[in-house]
């Protein structure tokens, strides 16, 4: 492998071996040769030793130089790895062919041609985004930046190119994206109905009898506290996110706080019945109480949310070192396939029940984030004959000690 640096007296003198293995070409750029002409005389001095050559393959970034004659001398692991181009294939090409291979792993081979060749032409470092077609990397976008490589005196020798994965700042990009759109249309429903129900109480031309002003009134109440509640979730999901979510568990009893939580749930619905099965000696868990309040009541709101009718079991059960808790349902049930992408932030079934409910799609988000802090899991699969049966553990109160 190369080491590149200007020339030195230190290297001069030093016995480090200028080699050329198969893979690793050199070119004397006098003679054009591959040569193992002394450090001396080389615009680049080449040292082959196991630092540089794992440097340059560990590097994040897929590295390629052209030289003065704009053949691919170098082509890291990296790069062959994010292009599926191995060296053997490309070292010692021509730019335009190396260009063309390249081009040719993206989705749009022809584009991405004429961009990349502008690119290393203007040698401007501007980044050419692509993304591949196939391969373990498929759905990779990646950037490519040409730079000029230069002498000590600034004479150009060659061309560099980094190979750079870019796919998750874009995915960040795109989840910055959708929370604005998210939150601007989740905010925006409440605040039209806030709005809309204060512009009309303050009406003057018309007067309204107690019973529509209370009415009124009850609605902005209820709208006020959705949205406290979309800030609340978005606050904690961020939380979550950063890793900064805290939770502090004590032993607690399950099943008084199941049993408030089912009678708490059975005010809001008619159409649905609840059924428990809690088992009457179940050990305390180590939970904080609060927080399991919230996955619960989650949990209980979306069996009533996107279920017509019927019935809503919660059951607990003692498993080895935790508790495990199941909330079934008997609705339509969720696409196999979505059964663990509807734990991703927004994520909702596209469907007639979760369009008629509204939601934001950050309820099971929080829920995965509030039972994983407690080093439990939670999961979701779908009821036998129907519905969705979701799950949980949390781990069991250590014993104390009897005296
Ligand atoms: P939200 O309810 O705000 O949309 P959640 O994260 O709580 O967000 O739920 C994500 C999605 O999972 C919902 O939009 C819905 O499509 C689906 N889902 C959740 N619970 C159920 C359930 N019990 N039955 C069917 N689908 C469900």
């Amino acid at each position: 492998m190369y080491f590149i640096a200007a020339p030195s007296p230190l290297l001069n003198e030093c016995d480090a071996r200028v080699c050329h293995k198969p893979l690793r070409l050199w070119y004397n750029h006098a003679t054009m040769e591959p040569t193992n002409a002394r450090l001396t005389h080389l615009p680049f001095a080449v040292v082959d030793t196991p630092l540089t050559d794992y440097a340059l393959d560990n590097l994040v970034d897929g590295l390629a130089l052209l030289d003065a004659d704009d053949r691919v001398a170098l082509w890291n692991a990296r790069a062959a790895a994010l292009v599926r181009l191995a060296a053997v294939e490309l070292l010692g090409i021509s730019s335009d062919a190396l260009l063309a291979r390249v081009s040719a792993q993206s989705t749009q081979p022809a584009d991405v041609r004429v961009r990349l060749s502008a690119a290393a032409t203007a040698l401007d470092e501007k980044p050419v985004e692509f993304a591949i077609a196939r391969g373990a990397h498929e759905g990779t976008t990646l950037t490519a930046r040409f730079f000029p490589v230069r002498d000590e005196n600034g004479t150009r020798i060659g061309t560099g190119l980094v190979l750079r994965d870019v796919t998750r700042e874009r995915e960040a990009d795109a989840m910055k994206a959708q929370l604005l759109s998210t939150v601007s249309h989740e905010l925006r429903t409440p605040l039209a109905s806030i709005k809309g129900f204060a512009t009309t109480l303050l009406r003057q031309d018309v007067k309204w009898d107690e019973a529509t002003q209370r009415d009124f009134l009850r609605i902005i109440e209820e709208e006020s506290d959705r949205l406290t509640e979309i800030i609340d979730n978005l606050l904690e999901m961020s939380q979550i996110e950063a890793g900064a979510l805290r939770v502090k568990p004590e032993p607690m009893q399950l099943r008084a706080l199941i049993r408030e939580i089912v009678d708490n749930a059975r005010m809001r619905t008619e159409a649905h019945y609840f059924i428990t099965d809690l088992p009457a000696n179940l050990p305390r868990v180590f939970a904080d109480a609060r927080r399991v309040r919230q996955v619960l009541r989650n949990l209980l709101d979306n069996a009533i949310k996107y279920t017509k009718a019927g019935a809503i079991t919660v059951t607990c059960e003692v498993e080895d070192a935790h508790v495990l808790v199941s909330i079934a349902d008997q609705g339509d049930g969720i696409p196999p396939a979505l059964l663990d992408k509807i734990f991703e932030r927004f994520y909702q079934v596209d469907g007639a029940s979760t369009r008629r409910v509204g939601g934001s799609g950050l309820g099971l988000a929080i829920s995965r984030g509030i039972i994983e802090a407690h080093r439990g899991k939670i999961w979701a699969e779908n009821g036998h004959p129907r519905g969705s049966v979701f799950r949980f553990t949390l781990p069991l109160a250590p014993v104390e000690p009897t005296e």
